[in-house]
């Protein structure tokens, strides 16, 4: 469908970086205010605080509920900051409303689910107010997009969209993992929206989320929203990645703004995309020596010698088709799977003679 994306009109608009920072939750009216003074002192004009709180599992603090908002409300006549609260039910915007929550974003798993978001847009039919769109909890763009297009089809027009990662079955340094190129191909595809990366959650711990600011950055984000509490530490929810303002005042210093030349700024998503496809040889090479162990256990047990030259001849000829279709160098190829082939079968012969 055919979208229609408003400015959002909110403050910070245009200049990069648009920062919205505050804590996961809101704990306590003395938190939420502690936190919003001191982010105020920093310049920080919007303030984000979850309410209610999805959690994996019951037990966990599940948020501070209709209780908390108007700790929200102080928030603003206090500071004069704009706030920012998640709504996964038209119970949550209706009660914001009142309120006076300025801006929504819907969270990453209410955005996997096409009946949560349809009821949201319903709800905020005929409100005029900037709602962010986190990805789906899921790799899945289309998603994504069909979340924005549901809520722009009830008529919501300042849109923006927080990437805030994925996730993914045996996750290593990320906490959820970027997938750079989805946030950029829904660039590519909608220009006009304004996107904030969400350092925090991909990050999942507070020493990775200025170098993931940096990188959103480079990509030519619009701004971050980034979790912020008074004392970290001690946060009922989400306490290892979140950062004290000072911590915050640091990392928005240090953060270099490179101004998007049209040439570098391809150049830079082109690397981000070879370091992403580098990444995944990688893995998939990892796990073709995983499989080359397996056959070289069932060898052993079978009595079997390792190299069958008829199989490697076949395989030989395989790749080399393929690299014709895919208009690869048939002399590299041969040199690289001669590589990994030679590796596959030092292992094995290590497993023959070394296993017993
Ligand atoms: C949050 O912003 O605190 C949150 C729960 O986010 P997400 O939906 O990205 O997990
Ligand atoms: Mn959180």
């Amino acid at each position: 469908m055919q979208l229609q994306i408003d400015k959002l009109n909110i403050p910070g608009e245009g200049r990069r970086p648009l920062i919205i920072a505050g804590p996961c939750s809101a704990e306590s009216e003395e938190q939420l205010l502690d936190t919003a003074h001191q982010l105020k002192d920093k310049g920080i004009k919007i303030l984000r605080a979850g309410i209610w709180k999805p959690r994996t599992k019951p037990g966990g603090f599940e948020g501070m509920g209709k209780e908390a908002l108007p700790w929200l409300q102080k928030v603003k006549e206090e500071t004069g900051m704009l706030v920012a609260t998640e709504a996964a039910t038209p119970e949550h915007v209706e009660l914001s409303l009142k309120a006076g929550v300025d801006i929504f974003w819907i969270g990453a798993r209410t955005t996997a689910n096409p009946f949560a978001v349809q009821a949201l847009a319903d709800a905020l039919r005929g409100v005029d107010i900037p709602v962010f769109v986190k990805n789906p909890i899921n790799p899945d763009l289309e998603l994504w997009i069909g979340a924005i297009e549901r809520l722009n089809e009830a008529g919501i027009r300042r849109i923006g969209a927080i990437h805030r990662g994925f996730s993914c079955y045996n996750q290593k340094i990320y906490r959820y993992s970027p997938m750079w190129q989805i946030p950029i191909e829904l660039r590519r595809r909608i220009p006009e929206m304004m996107m904030l990366c969400d350092p925090s959650h991909i990050s999942g711990r507070r020493d990775l989320v200025a170098g993931v600011s940096q990188q959103a950055m480079d990509l030519n984000m619009d701004g971050l929203i980034i979790e912020s509490h008074c004392n970290p530490d001690c946060a009922l929810s989400d306490a290892r990645q979140q950062i004290s303002p000072d911590t915050l005042e640091q990392l928005l210093g240090n953060l270099i703004i490179r101004n998007g030349i049209p040439s570098s700024e391809n150049i830079d998503m082109m690397r981000q995309k070879i370091d992403e496809i580098d990444d995944q040889i990688l893995d998939m090479l990892g796990r073709r020596m995983q499989v080359c162990r397996q056959i070289g256990d069932y060898k052993k047990e079978h009595d079997m010698t390792v190299v069958h030259e008829m199989r490697y001849s076949e395989i030989i000829d395989k790749w080399e088709a393929r690299c014709e279709q895919l208009g690869i160098d048939r002399e590299f190829i041969n040199k690289m799977f001669g590589l990994i082939h030679q590796e596959s079968i030092r292992q094995q012969i290590e497993i023959i003679n070394n296993k017993k």
